[in-house]
């Protein structure tokens, strides 16, 4: 199998103080495969090279959880449970799927063909800790098996950062933390999600500003904890919560 992503093994242990095993690594080869094969079709993601592949895909994903798992090892236990909203082509759920082989990781998309693309993927790579489910996160999360069932929910690049708030919290576990995964961040946002974070339960853990190591590109990872159950009528409608802002 081709090593494109090999040359970037150092740069792991440097910026996380953490390196993939080698099974670990080559499920990132093959996973880069698969994404760039059928991404001609399904319109997965606009990165194609792999020195992009690898930091705004892989790094990206990880570098949240290797925080999360650093600054928080009290928060982890047997059976951890772990849902990615608005999974699209994977991210971050696979990859965390792929370095935590004992966590348990559900993969949630609106989009079927997404979902179908997802989970060949994880036949392909014979990940055994990966669920797949089509839905929106609204209706998912007014389902009885999915409410407040979840440790650990992750959200990247699926709308802004309140609606976000509103579609995490609900699935949230009491005591659980949700990782919102921003770019810029600015101190009216977080004024902002407090706002919506008070109608649902949550609050801000911490905001921990990053910057991706190949192109010093500014990311922020926002760690929300729940210290109260959601009130039922969250998340809203489909469709409202982002139409209404909270
Ligand atoms: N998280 C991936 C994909 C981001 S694109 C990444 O960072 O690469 C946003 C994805 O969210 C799309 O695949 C879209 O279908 C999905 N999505 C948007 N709103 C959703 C909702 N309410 N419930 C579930 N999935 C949603």
């Amino acid at each position: 199998m081709s090593q494109q992503l090999a040359s970037f093994s150092s740069l792991w242990f440097d910026s996380l103080s953490w390196q993939p095993t080698e099974i670990q690594q080559s499920l990132f080869e093959k996973l880069y495969e698969k994404v760039l094969a059928a991404n001609a079709g399904l319109n997965l993601t606009r990165i194609t090279e792999p020195e992009e592949f690898w930091e705004k895909h892989l790094w990206d994903s990880l570098s949240a959880i290797r925080h999360f798992i650093d600054t928080y090892p009290q928060r982890l236990k047997a059976n951890f449970k772990v849902i990615d909203v608005g999974t699209g082509g994977g991210f971050p759920g696979v990859p965390v799927a792929i370095v935590q082989p004992d966590w348990l990781v559900y993969l949630l998309d609106s989009t079927q063909k997404k979902i179908t693309f997802v989970e060949r993927l994880t036949v392909e790579l014979e990940l055994t800790n990966t669920r797949t489910i089509v839905g929106r996160a609204e209706a998912i999360a007014q389902n009885k098996p999915h409410r407040e069932a979840y440790d650990l929910v992750l959200i990247r690049a699926v709308a802004n950062a309140n609606v976000c708030a509103e579609y995490v919290l609900p699935l949230l576990k009491l005591g659980g933390t949700a990782i919102l995964y921003r770019g810029q961040w600015t101190p009216e946002e977080t004024r902002s999600l407090e706002g919506a974070l008070e109608q649902l339960g949550g609050k801000i853990g911490e905001i921990k500003p990053l910057t991706t190591p190949l192109t010093g590109g500014i990311r922020h990872c926002i760690y929300l904890t729940k210290f109260a159950r959601t009130p039922p009528n969250f998340p809203r409608a489909v469709g409202i919560p982002n139409q209404q802002p909270l």
